[in-house]
């Protein structure tokens, strides 16, 4: 079960409220991909984010940036109980917090160093408040560690016993601890605190609480994702709101890329897990593996062209979608039964020979060559017989023959087979005449496979043949790339679907259900988004859906530079966006862009071009986006049925199909006649330049189903 909705929450140990002006250092609260919420108190705060638990649908993930639990001991030394939620209450119990955040948490620190072992944990003060047991620098004996399991795996973390001073986090601890032990009281059984309330497992319950550390995530990719949001909006100009709106971003993409859940699990290589999640607790998101399969984000810049470029042939634009794109979609291990059209994530060696053992290719009788003396032969028959999954076990001696079946291992002493066809045999004797050759009819081991061998490339994709490849040695799993999610819009006030009536001047979308069956045809996992107005907050907010849902968006429509052309409009506001015009017929602009981390194929509105931009410019980088090489499609040489003049300056498409061994075209070129797209059964590429075709001349023809190969 996945995340509805992500909050995330900046917190903030001030004594006074925060100015109204928004600044740092203050309460930051984030949800999914709305503006964050600058919130001047900590009851502020909690009101507002007690609402949004109410009133926001679904499933919830919320985290908070303060440490969730203390080092080793002193939860048992507090309370009695080695468990972080013992802490919390016993915290709730004396953290008096007010309405304008003046709060007792000095005293509180004052009166723990009191109560508990040694001189107490806590160190920090403002000199100005003169407090026994709690001084102003860091104690010299130590009763408990400095620092958590956890903060051995994060690095800059300042230990949660300091309470003053640049950085110190214990403070927001004490207080923030006593909000979360009510913020739990009140929503009781819907909220489950990860992972000392549920082990290394994700909670079931309606809302998950987890500890973050923003910082976490480093300042570049922090810039990235912040392009796209309102420039001029000045909150974008204050860290920490830039930190809790990109930390819901990278746990949606992280949901979206099906990495999200590995973060519940219990992190490799600790001493004591169990009691880590219950007594520490861990930041959510870190992990103590080495390496992670999410792949990089494409460049945001990925689709932009070299200046002063303006027609671009289309061997050039191939060249650089080929040299721009990589995989982005994460690595998974699947059956091998069900891999088909699934892309290799690594490649396959053998882990035994095929055969494994030497055998007999055909049904017939086999004995030692050494021992055949002069023609016709008579070989007395053994007992017995060697039958594929059967061995006959015991040796031929020599000079003797024994009944053998097609696949049967060669038992010892055996190293040619006579097929049965060439004998006669009374049952004791078999007799044939010469002519057979050492080895005859035999299959060595390993001479399909050997042991070890390469068998199939990164990137391959899997066919019913690759599957029996690997299935006849032995291979049971494979690594494979997720499916490529291909999310499809559709743009034009005067589009309607199958179900509306259509009015004059209203006509039938025929894009759509075009292109989400090619995408199930390449084998990747459609989405559809649907059908829009030409309006363009509506198309902002489906965007947002798409890249939510997808790893590539295609639209259609609206990719031109006019006035209802919004595609193109909102692809350059987020200033990741290349309008290309591709010297192509059938082809209008094609508006390639990138929306939040997601590329986007804007194609043309017209069908014929939206199929053939489709074709010949997605269908590639798909593949690549999915793992698979850059694939260029086989076209074939073919003598054309029809005369075409064409003028230099832009590679054409024609819609043809082969009758009597000629390319025959489509009798119009218009791009609005849908017809002839199903009419043909593939496309006549001509050449950029000028070309004079006759009847009879050679031409380039592209059957359909190269696009799909
Ligand atoms: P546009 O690129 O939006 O200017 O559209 C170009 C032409 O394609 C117009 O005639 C549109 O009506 C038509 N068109 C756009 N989208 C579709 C669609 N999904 N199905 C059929 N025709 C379309
Ligand atoms: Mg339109």
């Amino acid at each position: 079960m996945s995340f509805d909705s992500i909050i995330m929450v900046d917190w903030s140990a001030s004594n006074t409220p925060s100015p109204a002006k928004p600044k740092k250092d203050a309460i930051f609260v984030g949800q999914d991909d709305r503006r964050p919420v600058y919130c001047r108190t900590r009851h502020e705060a909690m009101a507002l984010i007690e609402e949004r638990l109410r009133t926001t649908p679904g499933r919830i993930l919320i985290g908070f940036d303060f440490a969730f639990g203390f080092p080793h001991g002193f939860a048992a030394a507090l309370t009695g109980q080695a468990n972080a939620r013992a802490v919390w209450a016993d915290l709730d119990q004396r953290i008096r917090d007010g309405k304008n955040n003046e709060n007792n948490r000095f005293q509180v620190a004052d009166s723990i160093n009191a109560a508990t072992p040694g001189d107490g944990p806590f160190w920090g003060r403002p000199a100005s408040l003169n407090l026994t047991h709690l001084d102003m620098t860091k104690r010299k004996q130590a009763a408990y560690p400095e620092f958590r399991a956890i903060e051995g795996h994060s690095t800059g973390a300042k230990s949660v016993w300091q309470l003053a001073g640049a950085g110190a986090v214990g403070s927001q601890t004490l207080i923030g601890l006593a909000h979360l032990h009510r913020l739990c009281e009140t929503f009781a059984d819907d909220i489950a605190v990860w992972p000392q309330d549920t082990g290394w497992s994700k909670p079931d319950a309606r809302i998950t609480l987890v500890e973050i550390y923003p910082a976490l995530l480093n300042r570049a990719p922090l810039d990235a994702l912040s392009r796209g949001w309102d420039d001029s909006d000045p909150i974008y100009q204050i860290p920490d709101a830039v930190q809790v709106r990109a930390l819901c971003h990278a746990f949606h993409q992280a949901q979206k890329l099906g990495v999200l859940d590995r973060f519940f699990a219990e992190p490799a290589g600790l001493s004591d897990p169990a009691q880590i999640a219950r007594e520490e607790g861990w930041i959510f998101g870190v992990t103590t593996e080495l390496q992670t399969l999410q792949p990089p984000p494409l460049r945001n810049d990925c689709f932009a062209l070299p200046p002063g470029v303006d027609w671009t042939p289309v061997d050039d634009a191939l060249a650089l979608l080929k040299d721009r794109l990589t995989a982005v979609t994460p690595i998974e291990t699947v059956l091998l039964n069900a891999a088909l059209g699934r892309v290799l994530a690594a490649p396959v060696t053998a882990p035994r020979a095929q055969p494994p053992a030497p055998n007999s290719a055909v049904d017939g009788y086999g004995f030692a060559h050494v021992a055949l003396g002069d023609p016709p032969h008579r070989l007395p028959l053994m007992q017995g017989r060697a039958a594929a999954g059967a061995p006959f076990d015991d040796p031929v001696p020599q000079g003797a023959a024994i009944r053998i079946l097609t696949g049967a291992i060669l038992p010892d002493g055996v190293d040619t087979v006579i097929l049965e066809e060439d004998v006669s045999t009374d049952g004791h004797v078999i007799a044939f005449r010469d002519g057979v050759k050492p080895g005859a009819n035999t299959r060595k081991a390993g001479e399909d496979v050997t042991e070890g061998a390469a068998l199939l490339a990164k990137g391959h994709v899997m066919r019913p043949a690759d599957i029996a490849h690997l299935a006849s040695v032995g291979i049971q799993n494979i690594k494979v790339y997720q499916q490529l999610r291909v999310a499809v819009i559709s743009t034009g006030d005067e589009l309607r679907d199958p179900h509306e009536p259509a009015g004059k001047g209203q006509i039938y979308d025929a894009n759509r259900p075009m292109l989400l069956s090619l995408i199930k045809d390449l084998g990747y996992m459609p989405v559809d988004i649907g059908r829009l107005p030409d309006d363009r907050d509506t198309i902002r907010a489906a965007l947002d859906e798409a890249a939510q849902k997808a790893d590539v968006i295609l639209t259609s429509g609206g990719a031109s530079a006019g006035d209802e052309d919004h595609i193109s409009a909102l692809l350059t506001e987020t200033k990741a966006m290349s309008l290309w015009r591709i010297a192509i017929k059938p082809g209008r602009p094609l508006a390639l862009g990138i929306w939040q981390s997601t590329p986007v194929f804007g194609l043309p509105g017209n069908p014929v071009a939206a199929l053939v931009c489709a074709l010949i410019f997605a269908r590639p980088a798909m593949s690549v986006l999915a793992g698979a090489d850059w694939k260029t499609p086989h076209g074939f040489d073919m003598p054309a049925a029809f005369t075409k003049r064409k003028k230099p300056g832009r590679r054409e498409f024609l819609r043809a199909r082969i009758t009597d061994g000629k390319v025959e075209v489509f009798l119009s070129e218009g791009s609005g006649r849908i017809s002839g797209l199903s009419w043909a059964d593939g496309l006549v590429e001509i050449e950029d330049g000028a070309r004079d075709i006759k009847s009879g001349d050679i031409v380039r023809y592209i059957p359909y189903a190269s696009f799909l190969a």
